[in-house]
């Protein structure tokens, strides 16, 4: 319960000019698509918020070849020239900063503050760094040549933060680009598009079909696409894999995790608590590389566990739009349903199960913050990627013990180490299986550092000078 009242904070819906319908865009132009429409839903009420068209073999073909068309003009500029397109975007996403921030919030669930102050500016950040890197790859190590046309499909959880990853570097490079949005979360994208137009990119470097599993596969296995770059399920990241294979193509893949958030005792304890809260329940825990596994070290988990169910209880979930709520919406129904299986099977297996008191909203997709206490490392809920508010907490007793019980996971995308000792934080780093490992802090993201996993959370790595090498020809 909270200790005080807050007034309700909530953000303007009116800065945005939410359509009732959405055709693709493809070679700088907005058409209809010729597979039937779906329609997008706000997860937080429910509300049909516009219907979009959906993406037939045959529009994502125009596309490409609309990509294709576009390859010729802009990779032959020279990379200053494209770097003056991205700088424009950059500046275009910042001027119009809170219109996508509450769109997003309103396609996504998530809570305004992060979308405003988080996802937006990040997006920015992204196309400002790569702007830079346009017109000095030469100095980047991997040689000038682009690609050709790149076929990108990302995932719900960060739609316009993972756009900004997948098309900034691809463009610097001289790549053009055929994205797809994820089926819950398209407007976004489409936002961008009309971006595009103003930034006055020519025609058919950015093309944005829409639609669900079906226009990925498309996209994906078009035959004049070079590059293919996903991120999402590993289920699907396989079938990629697959149809990919012995095409030719480049592929970068960043799929699942379950990150494993280590605290030792000489820890700050109440700053670990705010790294663990940051780590699973920042963006409702739909994050890829999410502090899933809480290891605690077994000296100091009683008094970790008072401090965290302490902070939990003052958690503020539900509107998406209001200033003050730090937990949203579940970004969709499915999704929803598959947080609660996993908390029910973590249940039945003998976890104990907490929540703090907190009355979600009658409408919409709402999970309570959870952790899960006595979990096992042969648990379902110490292994699935949940991708929802749900914390396994596990622990440990020597340093040993902790990296052989992180790594006892199929995934290997992130993790994080709470310690006062600079000399344990070097030793864990080198020893954990993880693209990204944290100290003392969580989830900070920053494009100028590469991103990407270990074993099935995929290969390749996304942002910094890394980034680059994706999307040229080595
Ligand atoms: P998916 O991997 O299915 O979705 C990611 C993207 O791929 C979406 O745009 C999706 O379209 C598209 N897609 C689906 N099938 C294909 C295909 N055969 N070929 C090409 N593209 C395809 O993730 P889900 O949304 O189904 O989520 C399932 C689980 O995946 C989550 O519960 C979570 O555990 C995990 N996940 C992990 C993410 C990460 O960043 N690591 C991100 C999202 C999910 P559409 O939206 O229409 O399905």
């Amino acid at each position: 319960m909270a200790i005080f009242e807050y007034a309700p904070a909530p953000e303007s819906r009116d800065i945005v000019d939410v359509k009732p319908s959405y055709g693709l865009f493809i070679d700088g132009e907005f058409t209809d698509g010729t597979g039937t429409p779906f329609k997008t839903i706000n997860p937080a009420t429910e509300e049909t918020l516009a219907e979009v068209a959906t993406a037939s073999a045959d529009d994502v073909d125009r596309a490409v070849r609309a990509a294709r068309k576009a390859f010729g003009v802009w990779s032959a500029l020279p990379g200053a020239e494209r770097a003056k397109y991205l700088f424009r975007i950059a500046r275009i996403i910042q001027e119009r900063a809170r219109e996508l921030a509450v769109l997003e919030s309103l396609d996504n669930g998530k809570p305004i503050r992060e979308s405003r102050d988080v996802d937006v500016p990040l997006v920015a950040a992204h196309f400002f760094y790569y702007a830079g890197w346009a017109d000095k790859l030469e100095y980047a190590g991997f040689g000038t040549r682009a690609l050709g046309v790149a076929g990108q499909v990302i995932p719900w959880n960060f739609p316009l933060l993972m756009l900004a990853w997948k098309i900034a570097p691809a463009l610097a490079c001289g790549n053009t680009v055929v994205l797809k949005p994820a089926e819950t979360t398209p407007l976004t994208a489409l936002l961008f598009a009309d971006i595009c137009r103003q930034a006055d990119l020519p025609a058919g470097v950015v093309n944005i079909v829409t639609g669900a599993g079906e226009s990925g596969a498309a996209v994906v296995g078009h035959p004049d696409v070079d590059k293919v770059a996903f991120t999402g399920s590993t289920e699907v990241g396989r079938v990629i894999a697959r149809a990919v294979a012995g095409t030719g193509k480049k592929l970068t893949l960043e799929l699942g995790g379950k990150a494993a958030n280590i605290v030792f005792a000489d820890a700050a304890i109440d700053q670990a608590v705010e790294g663990i809260v940051n780590g699973i329940f920042f963006n409702q825990g739909h994050v890829c590389c999410a502090g899933s596994r809480l290891l605690v070290q077994e000296s100091v988990q009683e008094e970790l566990l008072v401090a965290l169910k302490r902070r939990l209880a003052r958690l503020r979930v539900g509107d998406p739009l209001d200033k003050n709520t730090d937990v949203g919406a579940i970004n969709s129904a499915e999704q929803l349903a598959k947080i609660r299986q996993l908390s029910q099977i973590g249940e039945s297996e003998g976890a104990e199960r907490w929540s703090p008191v907190c009355e979600l909203p009658e409408r919409g997709f709402w999970f309570p913050p959870t952790i899960f206490t006595g979990v096992a490392q042969s648990h379902t809920i110490a292994r699935d990627e949940i991708f929802g508010p749900v914390l396994s907490v596990l622990t440990f007793r020597t340093p040993a013990e902790a990296v052989e019980k992180a790594n006892n996971t199929p995934y290997g995308l992130s993790a994080g180490i709470w310690t006062e000792k600079g000399s344990r934080i070097l030793w864990m780093a080198d020893k954990l299986r993880a693209g990204v490992v944290w100290a003392n802090t969580f989830n900070k993201f920053d494009p100028t550092s590469p991103f990407g996993g270990y074993k099935e959370s995929g290969y390749g790595r996304e942002g910094g000078l890394h980034g680059l090498e994706a999307y040229l020809d080595v």
